[in-house]
């Protein structure tokens, strides 16, 4: 019954002239529509798991959902919800991890980008072909629904890997593209949106277009960091570079928040000498209490070397703050790591006695995040809700937020890792759509709480959401210019206010590579017009 429902509704919304003989496989394990050509599924499942993403705060559930094997799938779906006379939305999906339901829609098709690769759930039918790389030109070229973890595997086989990542890499191309995609590499290689040659992307008009700087670069720029609105991608051609074998990954501690921003403002401003000695990878985290030093993302320090706050800090509590860097390199030059490593540490003001230091292959550093992930699946703490709040912060306001909200707003409980790392504008390109911060530095603030059903009212989503809120309205009240990172709004008026003078070219992109706004309806900027 709720798969016919399902069905009419499809066809009732759509308007379009579907053939009865086209309803395929009903009462089966999976059950289909043939919609412009291409076969939906309204199967249970998949409508299940496209009505909800990883912060598990909002539901949509679509009417379809479809896997594509190709571009060609993907722009006969979109050619038939612009033509429609009753238009319908078409949202990609990456791997569903947005936290407001970015990915979603409730009033058209879901097209499920990822699919079978190592990271990706079990897809229907044939899946797009594997990464191909391209070992003399060092780039190579990719489904927009792939894995970036499956992209590493691909290109590590030829000795080659991107160069600029995210912390978690079972996250898709097309999904980060559409964000800016950043991780420690991003002070010196830019995020992954600058590290771009060239993206076949299939309009809201349902054309298949390759855009790059030479060729339709009004798209090419307009999708990178352009939050799905202008087209999908379907293929993205990535800046390779030779693979490090393995990492010295190195953790210091700080009491002293000018000291901690200092070093790693320092330490980014390195990207400037070509020639010099600098690490690979910066970031850094808050600790407020005394939990989170063992965290998810801190296994590291434990369970073999436990550290106590207490015992670095004088017994007196109080925030510290914890600089990662890592130093990448080859076998064959492993006996001079130790000597380059203690040289730039040497320039850094840390606490003496709090050195933790670890070796592993490069690929364990880049999946670092998933080991986490599956240890917190097994105890249940993974498909929670996400209030993540993501803020680009200016360099000359950081103190005043360190001021306010870690020793202020925050308390001694986080609910989750707060990442902390500075980023150089001039490795941003200002023709993509992303919005950062008016200054030549800013910094990464990543509040990535999880909402546990403790009891207790500080765990709650209530209680963390709230907080998000006085954040926020701490940086409006004190004038600090912050800018969301994987934004969230529900009014025209502030995505408005969000883009600030790149509205107006944001907006004429919108109308003329999505001229009915069908795509990407989850991000609630524009409305879908009849
Ligand atoms: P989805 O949630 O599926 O989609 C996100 C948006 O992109 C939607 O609007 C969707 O319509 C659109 N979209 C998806 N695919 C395409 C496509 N092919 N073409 C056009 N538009 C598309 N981000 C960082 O930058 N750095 C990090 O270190 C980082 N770590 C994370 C760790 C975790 C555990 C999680 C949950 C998220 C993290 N993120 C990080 C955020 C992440 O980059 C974004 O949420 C990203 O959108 C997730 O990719 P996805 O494939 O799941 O996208």
């Amino acid at each position: 019954l709720l798969l016919t429902f399902a069905i009419c509704r499809l066809i009732v919304t759509v308007g379009l002239n579907i053939d009865p003989t086209d309803l395929l496989s009903l009462g089966g394990a999976t059950a289909s529509v043939a919609v412009g050509g291409v076969q939906l599924s309204v199967d249970q499942s998949d409508m299940e798991s496209a009505s909800m993403d990883f912060g598990m705060l909002t539901r949509a559930e679509p009417l379809a959902v479809l896997h594509p094997s190709s571009a060609e799938d993907v722009a006969r779906l979109v050619k038939a919800a612009y033509t429609s006379a009753q238009v319908f939305t078409v949202s990609a999906r990456g791997h569903g991890h947005s936290i407001n339901g970015q990915a979603q829609t409730n009033n058209g098709v879901v097209i499920q980008m990822s699919g079978s690769g190592a990271g990706g759930r079990k897809r229907v039918g044939p899946r797009p072909g594997p990464p191909r790389v391209f070992q003399k030109e060092r780039f190579v070229d990719v489904w927009g629904g792939e894995l970036w973890i499956d992209v590493l595997k691909s290109t590590l086989e030829h000795g080659l890997a991107p160069k600029s990542w995210t912390d978690y890499l079972y996250l898709s191309v097309g999904g980060t593209l559409s964000n800016a995609g950043i991780s420690g590499q991003a002070f010196n290689h830019g995020p992954q949106i600058s590290n771009v040659h060239e993206l076949d992307v299939v309009t809201g008009k349902g054309e298949i277009l390759t855009c790059s700087e030479e060729e339709n670069t009004e798209l090419f720029h307009g999708v990178l960091g352009g939050l799905g609105q202008f087209g999908i991608i379907t293929r993205a051609r990535i800046s390779l570079e030779q693979a490090p074998q393995r990492v010295r990954w190195i953790r210091v501690l700080y009491s002293n928040f000018s000291a901690f921003t200092g070093d790693q403002e320092y330490l980014i401003s390195l990207h400037e000498q070509p020639d010099a000695q600098k690490f690979d990878y910066v970031e850094g985290f808050v600790i407020v209490d005394e939990g989170l030093i063992n965290n998810w993302r801190s296994s590291f320090f434990s369970p073999r070397n436990p550290v106590k706050i207490s015992s670095i800090n004088g017994g007196n509590g109080g925030v510290l703050y914890c600089l990662e860097i890592t130093k990448n390199y080859h076998e064959s030059t492993a006996d001079t790591i130790d000597q380059e490593v203690e040289a730039l540490l040497k320039k850094l003001n840390f606490i003496q006695t709090s050195v933790f230091t670890t070796d592993l292959p490069y690929v364990d550093f880049l999946d670092r995040v998933h080991k986490a992930e599956l240890k917190l699946r097994s105890k249940g703490l993974w498909d929670v809700p996400h209030p993540w709040l993501n803020l680009f912060v200016p360099k000359s306001r950081i103190a005043d937020f360190d001021k306010g909200v870690f020793k202020g707003i925050l308390g001694n409980k986080t609910s989750g890792p707060i990442l902390i790392y500075p980023m150089n504008k001039n490795k941003w390109d200002q023709r993509s759509s992303v919005v950062t911060p008016d200054e030549d530095v800013f910094y990464l603030v990543a509040l990535l709480r999880s909402a546990l059903d403790t009891g207790e009212d500080i765990h709650s989503l209530e209680y963390l959401s709230n907080q998000n809120r006085q954040v926020l309205r701490f940086c409006d009240d004190t004038g600090i210019k912050v800018k969301h990172y994987l934004p969230h709004y529900t009014t025209q008026e502030e995505w408005m206010d969000h883009f600030g003078d790149k509205w107006g070219r944001f907006n004429q992109r919108k109308m003329e590579f999505d001229p009915r706004h069908i795509m990407a309806t989850g991000q609630r900027i524009f409305k879908l017009s009849s």
